[in-house]
């Protein structure tokens, strides 16, 4: 079970001003790790820690003759690491450790903070980078409602296929082709049958959506499958991902062994990574019907019950030419996902499959309930029939060259300091 601790206290501030902003995404209880260089210095990628407006340079900071500084030793075999896969492979007491010497160093009072101030850059001034090596990607549906919405486009009479509410459903993904936010892709060209065709065509796709899911790092691999109850131990933290999707391509292509061009052309990811301990205020209770099957013992645990679920809200904007402004497009919860995440860490490995640190995992699209908690495009326009129509007047059925999908999430609730995710963006260049 998650318990809280003294970096969880919603009183603390840091010493770093712009932390203290009550909308800030990375107050002092936050505390995320990402991978980043300066812009104009064009020097190596290194690991970060999102403070306010600022990022925490450890390379920098174990350079200072501060308790931060052997606790970073302590917990990277290499400080000029380019990417987190050493941390994550190190486990869940040491990411704890480290995150309590950040709290105590960056926090309002701290002896160190004369040492350290040198070594917080402006977010303004770095450019980031994949926070891990990824070396594999799964991609999980376990949002029953997005199921739902799908199976009833492609199968009206049979919407959820039987397996659904036994077995978190999931499929090997490439990762390759995932980037971080801000990166800019070119609409994929293929294969698509057009509708009463007998025949594909081969084209740029005319049916390009986004699916607002929550990816999930690995920390600590395994050898042998990981119990329920310790599944979460092997977790690092969460991002934001949007798992871009040619639904034409897809139609076409998806039977009889699944999602492949249409998903694998661009994927892209939050930069920030923030803790599962730094989410530990923002733990709720799993919820599953009881008219609906029950999981199976290798899915069941209290803890499961008691606080399988994430409480992260979500929300996707959409910026277009004609305008710059981010235009909403819905809002929803990561706690309506009918598996948790620790159920996919232990569904993942039941077989024996290794997790290596630094995998990857999407939620799958994290629709929730109501028409307006969808999570991509081909939900919000009932498969193509029904425009939607964004604040300025314009319609999309589909994005368009020149759209730019935002995302963003946080959590919020009473006792506890609000924390976000950043943001999650990515535009759509014509196709070559
Ligand atoms: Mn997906």
């Amino acid at each position: 079970m998650t318990t809280l601790n003294e970096t969880h206290d919603p009183a603390l501030q840091s010493w770093v001003a712009s932390a203290n902003a009550p909308d800030t995404d990375f107050p002092i209880q936050n505390l995320p790790f990402g991978v980043f260089r300066r812009r104009e210095a064009m020097d190596a990628f290194r690991i970060g820690v999102a403070i306010g407006d600022g990022v925490l340079d450890l390379a920098a900071a174990t350079k200072t003759s501060t308790a931060l500084a052997q606790a970073v030793a302590a917990a990277l075999d290499d400080p000029a690491a380019t990417t987190l896969n050493g941390l994550m492979g190190r486990g869940k007491s040491t990411w704890s450790a480290l995150r309590l010497a950040l709290s105590r160093a960056l926090r309002n009072g701290s002896a160190e903070a004369s040492a350290l101030e040198a070594c917080v850059v402006a977010q303004a001034d770095v450019e980031m980078a994949l926070p891990a090596r990824i070396g594999d990607y799964t991609d999980f549906y376990a949002s029953v409602y997005h199921a739902t919405n799908i199976g009833k486009l492609f199968r009206p009479d049979a919407p959820l296929m039987p397996n659904y509410k036994w077995v978190p459903i999931g499929y090997h993904g490439r990762s390759s082709t995932i980037g971080v936010s801000g990166e800019r892709f070119h609409r994929p060209v293929g294969q698509t049958l057009p509708p009463g065709a007998t025949e594909p065509i081969f084209g740029p796709s005319e049916r390009l959506d986004y699916e607002f899911e929550v990816g999930i790092f690995i920390g600590a691999g395994n050898d042998a499958p990981i119990p329920i109850a310790e599944a979460e131990d092997h977790v690092f933290g969460l991002c934001l991902l949007n798992d871009w999707s040619a639904r034409d391509i897809q139609a076409w292509e998806y039977q009889p062994l699944g999602p492949f061009l249409a998903k694998n052309f661009a994927s892209t990811i939050s930069p920030w990574i923030v803790t599962t301990e730094a989410l530990a205020p923002f733990r709720t209770s799993w919820q599953r019907p009881d008219s609906d099957p029950q999981p199976l013992p290798y899915l069941d645990a209290p803890s499961v019950w008691a606080e399988g679920a994430f409480d992260v809200q979500l929300e996707a904007s959409l910026s277009t030419v004609k305008s710059l402004a981010a235009m909403k497009l819905t809002r929803t919860s990561f706690r309506h996902s009918y598996w948790t995440v620790g159920q996919m860490v232990a569904h993942h490995t039941v077989n024996g499959c290794r997790l290596m640190p630094g995998d990857l995992f999407g939620s799958g699209t994290a629709s929730g309930p109501t028409s307006d908690e969808a999570g991509a495009l081909i939900e919000l326009v009932e498969g193509g029939k029904k425009p939607f129509t964004l604040s300025n007047g314009e319609t999309r059925t589909f994005l368009e060259d020149g759209d730019t999908v935002v995302f963003k999430a946080w959590c919020e609730k009473a006792g506890a300091r609000r924390i976000g995710f950043g943001e999650c963006r990515g535009t759509v260049l014509p196709a070559r």
